[in-house]
């Protein structure tokens, strides 16, 4: 339902909780957090954003990278496994997810056949598996990964992924649901509106549907789902906090 992912110098964590705290408004039963340190971590539960925070008092959070998400569930009833970021069968891999996935039963039975289970009942965790099903047997870039997998999804999303293997990078995609980019000074804000990421920069760019975001500190690269490189288009956002 909301979305925020943050890459950048400063602390990741605060500037997703606030950003989540801002998406309130849309409404969701369950709040969570994946940040990349040194390994993965994923905090996420049933209930409020301030619940989740409560929950993660003392706990170090340290990270420049992260993504957070609030739910509304579509697929599997609100509860903690089914909260978001997901993690991928391997462990490296972590996602957050807007929309619904139409096809995840098909895509699900596939997996299922090649020994795949899963830790949810959701579409979302489906899809995250499906990925990494792709980047294993073709051995190529998540990004890659990502874009002949959206190729076969039929329905809408917002995705946005990070990767245990390359900490440097959020992958994101839309289609359907809608996803803002704030541009900073070497680091960028994702998030559902531009609500969350006002109060850090006025330069933002709305990612099209059927675009991929590769997006580092320093780099914000968009291609379409065939693997051209689109010029984002950056808007001054004149709205005050
Ligand atoms: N379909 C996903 C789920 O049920 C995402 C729902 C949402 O947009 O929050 O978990």
């Amino acid at each position: 339902c909301g979305i925020v992912a943050y890459i950048g110098p400063r602390e990741a964590y605060p500037i997703i909780l606030k950003g989540l705290k801002r998406l309130e408004y849309r409404g969701y039963d369950s709040a969570g957090v994946a940040l990349l340190n040194s390994g993965l971590k994923v905090y996420k539960k049933k209930g409020r954003v301030s619940e989740l925070e409560e929950s993660l008092q003392g706990v170090d959070l340290h990270a420049h990278i992260g993504i957070g998400h609030t739910r509304w569930a579509t697929h599997g009833e609100p509860n903690d496994r089914n909260a978001h970021p997901h993690t991928s069968a391997s462990g490296n891999l972590a996602m957050i997810h807007n929309g619904i996935i139409e096809n995840y039963a098909q895509l699900k039975k596939e997996l299922t056949k090649k020994g795949y289970t899963f830790k949810s009942d959701t579409d979302t965790e489906v899809l995250l598996n499906f990925i990494e099903d792709i980047q294993t047997n073709n051995n190529c870039s998540l990004e890659e990964a990502v874009r002949i997998a959206l190729k076969r999804v039929v329905g809408a999303y917002v995705i946005v992924l990070i990767n245990k293997n390359d900490p440097d990078t959020l992958i994101a995609a839309r289609k359907g649901s809608p996803l803002v980019i704030g541009i900073g000074k070497n680091e960028h804000f994702l998030a559902s509106d531009a609500s969350p990421i006002i109060e850090y920069t006025k330069e933002v760019v709305y990612v099209n549907d059927y675009e991929i975001a590769i997006i580092k500190q320093d780099e914000l690269i968009l291609k379409n789902l065939g693997n051209e490189r689109q010029t984002p288009f950056i808007t001054k956002l004149d709205m005050e906090l």
